[in-house]
């Protein structure tokens, strides 16, 4: 029978109470399961300050290790009773602090740290996370091991900081090493290069690693344990009543996940939907039960009455514009500056271009980069070269955008009536997306008119 792979993130793991549930959770899949487990709260960006401290400060190494063994310790304390186990789990956590702890002190004395150094460093947040998981659940009776993704053969294709899963390497020694009828804790967030270095699978990465687990073992399922209501409307910080969504496509998770919706890493849906592996997202802080999903991201397309299931936002993106009155009709000025940007390693997320300008989609934290760049690019038909930060993108997502009339209408005609400025937009990159670029004061407002057009008024 194919197991299940279920993924705890830091959002599950803040504190005391947490950690009870996600026992119970564990119990209630009264069958042997693949558990992706995420740093606690917290902890990534604390080992990334860390890190950059080491450079200059040989008292760091001592002090994180100190503060990361003192917070286990006292979590142990609020969980086991038996003080001789509580020590053997320490003990393993400290081996792991201890490795940890020569790393920093390596980075405090060359001032340095390479690209597969920091990997290494960073990982340790769910190596940790990982044993002391395990130490619980053993203590509660579970029969459970870790499995690291070193010792399981989940190999990457080598690039740091953001590497992907090789597959061709990884399925056959990750279904092997998993396929005891045992409980496996494996750490998430990162896998191993051909010649076995920690490569990270970027920020927020954890979700992406269980969906390669799940990929890799023909898993029943993916099940990702949030502290939300699944998949929503719309943010539930904006607005006030969204609704849930019981049913996504792969297609629709991506998308939203693309445009800012915090629920999944983009990359979860990547590994899964060829082999057709539902995700099914519950909430730890509602009911435990394993049976009942918030929402599941499967093949299965369900139109929506209205046709938007989900309106999201990013203030992550900013443009690099290249402004000239022929920059439309000359050839060959995308492919220098998509060339140049690919060289910097920068990903581009979209581009809209008309005559007299060209506009490229980027990461906000890339701009300066991006800028610099394309400025050392000869290219006589650009006037100027402009970055824009003030911007939020809103992307309204659901099955049959592209195919029904009427639905970009009523977007922009909810805008208008609001008094919101579109700075740009874009229907039919994606036959399931119609997105647009505002100022970023007006993100709010975008997404609350938004949302009442489609979900609060006028549902046709
Ligand atoms: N702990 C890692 C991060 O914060 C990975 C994850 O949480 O998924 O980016
Ligand atoms: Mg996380």
């Amino acid at each position: 029978m194919p197991k299940t792979v279920v993924k705890f993130g830091g959002s599950n793991l803040k504190c005391k109470e947490d950690i009870g549930r996600v026992i119970q959770v564990v119990k209630n899949y009264k069958q042997p399961i693949v558990i992706v487990v995420s740093a606690f709260f917290g902890i990534t960006n604390y080992l990334i300050e860390s890190l950059e401290k080491a450079r200059h400060d040989e008292q760091v190494a001592k002090a994180t290790t100190n503060y990361l063994y003192n917070l286990k310790r006292e979590t142990l304390e609020l969980h086991i009773e038996d003080t001789d186990y509580r020590n053997s789990i320490l003990l393993e956590i400290s081996v792991l602090l201890d490795e940890l702890e020569k790393y920093l002190q390596g980075i405090a004395l060359t001032g340095d740290a390479s690209p597969a150094l920091e990997d290494h460093v960073l990982a340790f947040g769910e190596r940790i996370s990982a044993v002391f998981l395990n130490g619980i659940l053993n203590n509660e009776g579970i029969d459970s091991k870790t499995a690291f993704p070193e010792s399981i053969g989940l190999v990457t294709d080598g690039e740091f900081g953001n590497a992907s899963v090789d597959f061709v390497k990884s399925t056959g020694n990750v279904r092997e090493a998993l396929a005891s009828e045992l409980v496996y804790v494996v750490p998430g967030f990162y896998g191993v290069s051909p010649d076995g270095k920690t490569t990270l699978l970027g920020r927020g990465g954890s979700d992406y690693s269980a969906a390669a687990i799940a990929r890799c073992i023909g898993a029943s399922s993916l099940d990702i344990w949030k502290d939300v209501n699944g998949f929503l409307s719309a943010d539930p910080k904006i607005v006030e009543n969204p609704v849930k969504i019981q049913k996504l496509t792969y297609n629709e998770a991506a998308e939203l996940a693309y445009f800012g919706a915090k629920i999944l890493h983009p990359r979860t849906v990547e590994p899964l939907s060829d082999p057709h592996i539902p995700i099914r997202v519950f909430n730890i802080y509602g009911a435990l039960e394993v049976g009942t999903p918030l929402s599941i991201v499967s093949a299965e397309k369900t139109v929506s009455k209205g046709i938007v299931k989900s309106v999201t936002y990013s203030l992550d993106f900013g443009i690099l514009k290249l402004k000239g009155s022929g920059v439309g009709a000359k050839p060959g000025i995308l492919a220098k500056v998509t060339t140049a940007l690919h060289v910097a390693g920068i990903n581009i997320s979209s581009v809209l271009t008309s005559q007299i300008s060209i506009n490229i989609i980027i990461a906000k934290r890339d701009l300066s980069t991006a800028y610099a760049v394309v400025s050392a690019i000869q290219l006589p038909v650009v006037g100027k070269l402009q970055v824009t930060e003030n911007i939020a993108v809103v992307a309204a997502v659901g099955n049959g955008i592209a195919e029904n009339y009427g639905v970009a209408a009523r977007i922009f005609t909810a805008l208008a009536n609001n008094g919101i400025n579109v700075l740009m937009s874009c229907s039919g990159a994606s036959p399931i997306v119609s997105y647009f670029l505002v100022d970023i004061n007006d993100c709010i407002p975008a997404v609350r008119s938004i949302h009442q057009e489609f979900f609060e008024t006028n549902i046709v």
